[in-house]
């Protein structure tokens, strides 16, 4: 593998001869071009070269700070035309490659397809530099500590660097194919020591030359030199302040306004591998921005001079006057982009603010959802204890039935020995009635069966289908009962399921609901059905209304079971309103006059977002945080009861009514693959279940509330048919 480091310096004297031996020990060839250096580098470089250094060196004096278009020319023309890379290195004279010893330039599991990013360290200088060393790499020891910001410069793989239309970005923080940056991957090993401001008077010359270079440009970006503009002007204005600014510049160099730098540094000085300096005088800090600065005016002035020279009188007054245009539009731009500056200090205050609302809000609620947590704790403990104690009853009043029973079958075995049972008419009488006690004797032993069942888990909240469709469509529903589902749980099939698990479970609440469970046609048994299967639970049946008044026979059910009817609203506007009074009419009636509970649940006013899209469309939020998402989630403690087996929620269990409807993306095929508590469990892994707080699966719900805004539910959701599986 052939790798080439290619460089654009200025008046980089102090730093080119270490520069250059370090990086032709890690690079088998490097390129550099000098941009019109006046201080003696170009001396330096081609001492190098004619050392035999794997050097070459390209000379291009032209004015302006052009350096995208020159390091794109050093990639074409020198890195890969003339010494066939396979990786071109874009590197700046103050920047050291630093890479493990023994380790290659280019990890070996990364292929040739992406460019790598290779992060930069920035070393300041500081009290721990060792003064006497000429050498800026040996002298600075101590770099920045590590923090959320970080900048890279770029290494380009063959395939892109051959492209023609491939271009490296100003600054070579990035490469671009197209028009379009490529996306890099980071170089996990190595790093780019980075060696910026070495000194107060390099730091002044720097600034100067710099400035001075992008003001020649005519097509300049003013956001490429925004790390210059400021010392700029302070240098123009105050040369102390200037000067006595350097330590803390020099923390907070080339980065970004909104990064948070801490200021403090560590020791931690880079291997060196260049060996000794030949070539490199001492530098007069003092003396050197102002040697520099006078070298470019001079060369300005030359330039001028030949410029003007070939101009008329009336031509050089129109070229001053336009200059004086020119200058003038460049203050007013200047002053507009320090409004606009401004004000985006003033917009990103203004989001800090509310991002620190948000996470106040944020901390509030979960506060809040764990003091919920822990009252819901409470109160399974207190439901644990009141079955508990239940359970000691039960026991004595079966062992008192049983006696009951020994004696109602010694008094039958007695009579049946009798004259008076062999006395015809006579013996009917008392049969019967022992037939009947030990009936009823038998009857209530199987209740008290049931409910001493040692086995019994407590369970906050067990829901079961009575119907998949619903008559509304709410948008995102977390059952999918708005994405045109058919079908009703049969009576004997729910029986089934019921049967599996009412000896093992103990739910505080037993709710059905769907769908929409009015559209069963044998909602009345389901409800009796429910009450025989679960007699201790609170049993709700959850409905938006609209159906009921097909349903007679229903308040009576509802009042001898004592079920709750939860009434849930899914509209606060007029027309479902209207809709909804008859309905209201009717459940008050029932309130009313036969003491039937109702609840009235706002659903439209909690509503959130429960998958991203509809039908085919639809898709898991995958938000990277099941644990926040499981924090947040309404639906939790809501267990389903079906086909026989224990789900976590619903939008785990009805998924698979949604995958065989529609091709759903590769993306939920982790959620499909969920698996819920099958009946043959043990008691261990029944009471694991029940413990479990979060998991994978729960990354398909969003880490955060998702406020919907929920449209009305009578119209349906989809303009246009969604893709559907094919029959
Ligand atoms: S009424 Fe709305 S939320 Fe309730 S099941 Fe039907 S579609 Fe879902
Ligand atoms: S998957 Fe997890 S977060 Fe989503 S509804 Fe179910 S329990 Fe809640």
């Amino acid at each position: 593998m052939r790798s080439v480091a290619i460089a654009c310096v200025k008046n980089e004297i102090d730093i080119v001869e270490p520069f250059v031996r370090h990086t032709v020990a890690i690079v088998d060839r490097l390129v550099i071009l000098d941009n019109g250096s006046q201080d003696g580098t170009l001396d330096v470089l081609r001492a190098l070269r004619k050392e035999g250094l794997p050097l070459d060196v390209v000379e291009d004096p032209l004015l302006g700070k052009y350096q995208s278009q020159r390091m794109t020319r050093l990639m074409h023309e020198w890195a890969i035309g003339r010494h066939d890379a396979d990786w071109v290195v874009a590197l700046d004279g103050d920047e050291f490659l630093v890479i493990p010893q023994d380790a290659p330039l280019v990890p070996g599991e990364i292929d040739g397809d992406r460019p790598i990013a290779v992060p930069w360290r920035t070393y300041v200088a500081g009290p721990s530099d060792d003064v006497g060393q000429l050498n800026p790499v040996l002298r600075i020891r101590s770099r920045r500590v590590a923090n959320g910001w970080e900048a890279s410069k770029v290494m380009v793989p063959r395939t892109l660097a051959a492209l023609p239309n491939a271009t490296i970005a100003q600054g070579s923080h990035e490469i671009f194919v197209d028009g379009r940056c490529c996306e890099p991957r980071r170089h996990e090993s190595g790093y780019l020591a980075h060696f910026p401001l070495r000194s107060a008077g390099q730091y002044a010359a720097k600034i100067a030359l710099n400035s001075l270079q992008y003001q020649t440009m005519a097509e300049r970006n003013w956001q490429w030199a925004f790390h210059y503009k400021e010392p700029f002007e302070l240098l123009k204005r105050d040369l102390r302040a200037f000067t006595a600014s350097f330590t803390t510049v020099a923390m907070h160099y080339a980065a970004p306004r909104e990064a948070r730098i801490e200021a403090a540094t560590v020791i931690d000085p880079i291997c060196y591998r260049g060996g000794p300096l030949r070539y490199t005088p001492p530098v007069d800090d003092i003396s050197r921005p102002w040697q520099t600065l006078l070298s470019y005016a001079e060369d300005l002035a030359r330039r001028y001079a030949v410029l003007a020279g070939g101009l008329t009188g009336g031509q050089q007054l129109a070229m001053e006057q336009q200059a004086a245009i020119v200058a003038g539009l460049h203050d007013q731009l200047e002053q507009q982009r320090k409004h606009l500056a401004c004000f985006v200090d003033q917009a990103a205050a203004a989001r800090e603010e509310q991002q620190k609302q948000a996470a106040a809000a944020r901390a509030e609620q979960q506060k809040q959802v764990a003091a919920a947590r822990e009252e819901q704790q409470k109160q399974v403990a207190a439901l644990a204890a009141n079955l508990d104690a239940q359970l000691a009853e039960a026991k004595r009043q079966r062992l008192e039935m049983e006696e009951q029973l020994r004696v109602a079958g010694s008094q039958l075995a007695r009579v049946s020995r009798s004259w008076t049972w062999r006395i015809g008419r006579l013996v009917v009488g008392p049969a019967a009635w022992a037939n009947r006690s030990q009936r009823r004797c038998l009857q209530a032993l199987t209740s008290l069966h049931l409910r001493t069942s040692p086995k019994r888990l407590p369970i906050p909240n067990l829901q079961i289908h009575v119907a998949h469709s619903c008559n509304l469509h709410c948008e995102s529903c977390s059952h999918y009962a708005n994405q045109g589902h058919r079908g009703i749980v049969a009576l004997e099939e729910a029986e089934r399921w019921m049967r599996l698990w009412n000896r093992r479970l103990s739910p505080q609440i037993f709710a059905l609901l769907g769908g929409e469970p009015a559209m069963h046609p044998q909602l009345t048994e389901f409800v009796r059905m429910a009450r025989k299967y679960w007699p201790e639970a609170e049993l709700q049946l959850i409905t938006n209304g609209l159906l009921l008044k097909r349903h007679h026979d229903l308040p009576a059910a509802l009042r001898e079971t004592d079920t709750c009817v939860c009434l849930s609203i899914h509209h606060g506007s007029r027309s479902y309103q209207e809709k909804l009074r008859p309905v209201l009419e009717l459940v008050e009636t029932w309130e009313r006059s036969q003491g039937i509970r109702v609840q009235y649940l706002h659903s439209h006013r909690v509503w959130t977002r429960r998958y991203k899209g509809f039908g085919s469309a639809m898709e898991p939020f995958d938000d990277g945080q099941p644990r926040l998402s499981w924090e947040n989630c309404v639906a939790k403690g809501c267990y389903q009861l079906f086909e026989g087996k224990i789900w976590r929620c619903a939008p785990l269990a009805y998924l698979k009514l949604q995958s065989a409807k529609y091709e759903l993306s590769e993306r939920w095929q982790p959620y499909l693959n969920y698996q819920p508590l099958p009946p043959e469990c043990t008691p261990e892994e029944l009471a694991a279940f029940l413990a479990k707080e979060e998991e994978p699966c729960c990354g398909m719900c969003a880490r955060e509330p998702q406020a919907l805004e929920l449209p009305l539910p009578m119209t349906v959701p989809f303009s246009a048919e969604p893709r559907r599986k094919a029959a």
